[in-house]
């Protein structure tokens, strides 16, 4: 890969306290060397966190996310949620929205739509996750689950400047599992036919994510569908996850 325009989002999910901001400092100092200062790397840290990273990282190359929002764009009587406009007003830039653990948490096709769509009029880059599960694949029904997906939660949204696409197999995450390198091009190419019928959709960027780690990151790192990943597990530490930009990066 080349540095110009490669996410790395770092997805802590939830984990984390106000101790670990500072095992960001090295991603930060990264960030700013002149070989990485293209690359976009995205802190997507819990929400207790994001205005204290959105802190640390003022006046540096890093940008943070939240991991979720509520689909209703107004203040109102949603005891426990966050919407995109209170994550945008603190200086968040990025929402991660259809994470597999959040649609397992009763996030559905049409409800991310909504989100999606809340996001976007509050000015916030979205991280749209999409993967199928181990079942779905076993019956072959890839291809349709993804297809459902982008159609049902792009329903009806014309402007897609602010969207990012994140392939993430549901079975590969956290699993240690990543699909074999034909399967996956496959999948990405599925996904880039499906975005190209939309207008302007051939400018989306295509991330994956699914147990990427240091040792499989540079074979990934070699697939030309790919512009960026979604890390989990290995984002919590940033000695990984910087050696996992690095080994991206020729
Ligand atoms: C994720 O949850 O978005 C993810 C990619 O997790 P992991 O890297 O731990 O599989």
């Amino acid at each position: 890969m080349t540095n110009n325009n490669i996410y790395f989002v770092a997805n802590w999910k939830m984990h984390g306290n106000l101790t670990s901001l500072n095992s960001i400092n090295n991603v930060i100092k990264l960030a700013k060397s002149k070989k990485f200062r293209k690359i976009k790397i995205v802190y997507c840290p819990p929400y207790t966190l994001l205005e204290a990273f959105v802190k640390k990282t003022k006046n540096s190359y890093i940008s943070v996310g939240a991991q979720n929002c509520h689909h209703e764009i107004e203040y109102g009587a949603y005891t426990g949620f966050i919407n995109s406009k209170m994550i945008k007003n603190i200086g968040s830039k990025f929402v991660i929205i259809g994470h597999s653990e959040s649609r397992q948490d009763g996030d559905t096709d049409s409800k991310i739509n909504l989100k999606i769509k809340s996001a976007l009029k509050s000015n916030l880059k979205i991280i749209f996750c999409i993967g199928e599960s181990l079942k779905d694949r076993r019956k072959n029904k890839t291809n349709s689950i993804l297809a459902k997906q982008i159609k049902k939660g792009l329903q009806n949204i014309k402007k897609l400047d602010n969207l990012i696409i994140a392939y993430e197999p549901l079975w590969s995450i956290g699993t240690g599992i990543i699909p074999k390198r034909n399967d996956l091009e496959k999948n990405l190419n599925f996904i880039r036919k499906n975005l190209n019928r939309i207008k302007n959709g051939n400018k989306i960027s295509i991330l994956y994510g699914g147990s990427v780690n240091t040792n499989n990151i540079s074979n990934l790192a070699r697939i030309p569908q790919i512009n960026g990943f979604i890390v989990g597990g290995s984002s919590l530490k940033s000695k990984k996850f910087i050696d996992i930009i690095k080994k991206s990066i020729i």
